[in-house]
């Protein structure tokens, strides 16, 4: 398979750099080709959605909804393939692969049916015989920024919304990812969707990214990825006073409390920790226990740790495959080494030999014995490693949550009610949870981080429809 753009209805392969793509799970297996674009595309795809934006916001919502519901209905008859695809390209499990396809769907659905729900609110005027009210109205073009970790379902979550509100689009999806992106706009082209509404421009973040963020008359952007890239993001659209919203990194806290249900907690906590190999922003990264249930906690998650197991993306029973690039598994191996070197092991699940030496695996890993301050208790890492810190009580393990720079999502595993209250009220996190783990969250409540781990705006559910529409006021005086 090669990569191609899509822009204004029409395939176009760049003549640029030609890169292979390998498989993480399998490095000597090729999956396809990416063929970069230049800054020129980027211009050819802004025209497209501009030309496109008068007749599509220019639907009703209803006639929008078709075409969302028939791009559900294309990616569902495809799911299998797509997933697969996704998988040999970035190493996820297919077993989560399958459920991100799922949820893709869903959020198509989702999406769709907003098309026949209402838009505004009537508001009562102090005059006589005036009608006010609000409307949503699209805000144009709009650019989305997408990450390789969801190479599905962080896409729809950005397009859907977008494109039910009446906005055109420009999609740069992530390098590692854009064989997925071709084939999720192959889907959307085989529903139909008009030239231009959606443009897909496959390249070099630094260079695709940084020309549409920079020349392209956009209205807004949607950003998912790094702290730092998510920054420049930032930076450049407050310049050019556009609408922005940017969700980046995250150091999940999971709070074991003395009460909990260890046996039932453990599993969830690890699936936390380690499904997507840690590559999820919501990933669980940082465990703080109880210091009376400590020795307790470490026994059950060493037994625990036994059943994960480390595996090639589309092996149905693999629990988490490798990390996604070469880049991922130098930065990780990183973490890893460090780990090794500063910290004492709790627990660690070895990748079986067979193929070990195959693709970018790293095994999955638990320690402890680091200072609060500890760059590993305080960074990023995006891969399988969780650190343990322990707490003399609720309120130290509140304290230890709460200080990080990120503030994304934080989970609670107690059977006590009032702690769980004072959890969810005091916990420093766009996404608190109790007796469930840090990811997960569901797409018809709003997503996003504190801190710095987001422009605090919220994606998903109906706050989506607040980023990427304008609220009208509009007043009639209906006899005159
Ligand atoms: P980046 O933030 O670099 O990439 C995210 C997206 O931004 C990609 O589409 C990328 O394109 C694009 N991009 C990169 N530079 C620019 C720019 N100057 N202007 C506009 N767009 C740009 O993340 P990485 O993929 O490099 O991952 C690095 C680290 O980021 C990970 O190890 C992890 O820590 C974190 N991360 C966090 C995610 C989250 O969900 N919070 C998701 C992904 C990563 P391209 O891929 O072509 O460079």
């Amino acid at each position: 398979m090669e990569s191609k753009n899509w822009i204004g209805g029409e395939w176009i392969t760049p003549q640029g750099e030609a890169i292979v793509v390998q498989n993480p799970s399998d490095t000597a297996q090729a999956v396809g080709q990416i063929r970069l674009s230049d800054q020129s595309h980027v211009r050819t795809a802004a025209e497209a959605a501009q030309a496109a934006f008068p007749q599509w916001a220019g639907l009703s919502g209803a006639a929008r909804g078709e075409y969302l519901y028939s791009m559900a209905a294309v990616v569902a008859e495809n799911s299998e393939e797509l997933a697969k695809l996704a998988s040999q390209e970035m190493g996820k499990p297919i077993s989560e692969m399958r459920g991100e396809v799922t949820r893709g769907i869903h959020l198509l659905r989702y999406y769709a049916a907003e098309g026949m729900r209402a838009n505004g609110s009537l508001i009562p005027s102090a005059d006589r015989d005036v009608l006010q009210y609000t409307k949503r109205v699209p805000l144009g073009v709009v650019g989305v920024i997408t990450p390789w970790n969801f190479p599905v379902a962080i896409p729809i979550w950005k397009i859907a919304p977008a494109l039910i509100c009446g906005n055109t689009v420009i999609w740069k999806p992530s390098e590692i990812g854009s064989l997925t992106a071709t084939r999720l706009s192959e889907l959307f082209a085989a529903a139909k969707l008009p030239p231009g509404v959606l443009n897909v421009v496959i390249g070099k973040g630094r260079e695709i990214g940084s020309t549409l963020l920079e020349e392209v008359d956009l209205q807004a952007v949607s950003f998912t990825g790094s702290t730092a890239t998510g920054r420049v993001v930032a930076e450049s659209c407050a310049r050019r006073n556009i609408k922005y919203q940017t969700e980046m990194g995250g150091k999940n806290a999971a709070v074991v409390l003395r009460d909990a249900d260890l046996k039932r907690s453990i599993p969830i906590i690890l699936s936390g920790a380690f499904r997507s190999a840690g590559q999820k922003c919501t990933a669980t990264s940082r465990i703080i226990v109880e210091r009376a249930i400590y020795p307790t906690f470490v026994e059950l998650l060493q037994e625990a740790i036994t059943s994960v197991k480390v595996g090639s993306a589309l092996d149905p029973d693999a629990y988490l495959g490798p990390v996604a690039s070469a880049d991922q598994y130098e930065k990780v191996g990183g973490f890893a080494a460090t780990a090794r070197r500063e910290a004492e092991l709790v627990a660690e699940c070895v990748t079986p030999e067979t193929i070990k030496e195959r693709g970018y695996y790293i095994n999955p890993l638990v320690v402890t014995g680091l200072t609060p301050d500890h760059s590993l208790v305080q960074e990023e890492v995006f891969g399988p490693l969780a650190v343990v810190l322990p707490a003399d009580d609720f309120a130290e393990a509140i304290e230890l949550c709460n200080r990080s720079v990120y503030g994304l999502s934080a989970s609670l595993f107690t059977q006590d009610l009032s702690r769980a209250f004072q959890f969810l009220e005091q916990a420093e996190a766009g996404m608190v949870r109790v007796n469930q783990e840090t990811a997960g969250v569901e797409y018809q409540a709003p997503f996003g981080g504190m801190k710095q781990s987001s422009s605090h705006s919220r994606e998903q559910g109906q706050a989506a429809l607040d980023f990427y529409s304008e609220i009208k006021t509009c007043a009639i005086k209906h006899s005159f």
